[in-house]
């Protein structure tokens, strides 16, 4: 890949025994982590920082997670080779491209028309290649349901009905439920209309916006 070098290789292998460090037990997940060239994600005024554990600007108003809380919501995902994912904040499409390096399928939404353009012009050219859509993740996708597991990279007030109707029987949707902070949630669905709820520690994201919101 070009202008991925050993330098920035081994900062990401410092980046992974850090995240280990901090509890991220998955070997799949910190190998997805040292994969994935984060540098090329972010703006270049940041790019000396890429491997530091910490959130940056990219645009919009958005945000790129900070890599502990990628690795901590896939790890939670308990993802499978060849699972079908549905992730609602494409962003800078950081978070998608360590989805698939876990070897699953990703379908992807973005409401952010400029950030959308952006990253599906630009993940494939690194080697990624999701599903990219454009739109309203509340609606999740209902004609490429139902899905092995959902994951949610935006602070939502409340957990959309219309994806644990698109999530399959044993599936898992990682949720983080909140308005300024947020509770890192999992929902399993165990029946039709059954689900049970685990909640994790605290974590801060950008908000899941609505229709009504959208001011671009
Ligand atoms: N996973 C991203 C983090 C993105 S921040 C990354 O690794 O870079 C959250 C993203 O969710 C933003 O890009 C924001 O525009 C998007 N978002 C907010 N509300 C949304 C909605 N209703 N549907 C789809 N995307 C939404």
């Amino acid at each position: 890949m070009t202008n991925d070098t050993y330098r920035h290789k081994g900062l990401r292998r410092q980046l992974a025994v850090l995240l280990k460090e901090k509890g991220i037990e998955g070997a799949e997940v910190l190998k997805a982590i040292e994969a994935v060239p984060r540098h090329l994600f972010l703006n270049s005024s940041f790019i000396e920082r890429a491997y530091e554990d910490i959130a940056f600007p990219i645009g919009s108003g958005q945000t790129i997670s900070r890599p502990h809380t990628v690795a901590f919501q896939t790890e939670l995902l308990e993802l499978k080779k060849g699972e079908k994912v549905l992730e609602i904040g494409t962003g800078s499409g950081y978070q998608t491209a360590v989805l698939l390096e876990m070897g699953v399928k990703v379908y992807t939404i973005e409401r952010q028309k400029a950030l959308f353009d952006l990253t599906k012009a630009f993940l494939p050219t690194i080697g990624y290649n999701p599903k990219f859509f454009y739109g309203d993740g509340y609606k999740g996708l209902p004609i490429f349901a139902p899905f092995n597991k959902i994951i949610i990279t935006a602070g939502a007030p409340i957990i959309p009905d219309a994806l644990l109707d698109q999530l399959k029987i044993g599936g898992i949707l990682v949720i983080p439920l909140g308005d300024k902070v947020q509770i890192m949630t999992l929902i399993k669905k165990v029946g039709p209309k059954k689900f049970e709820k685990v909640e994790y520690g605290e974590f801060k994201f950008v908000p899941l916006l609505e229709d009504k919101e959208w001011g671009d």
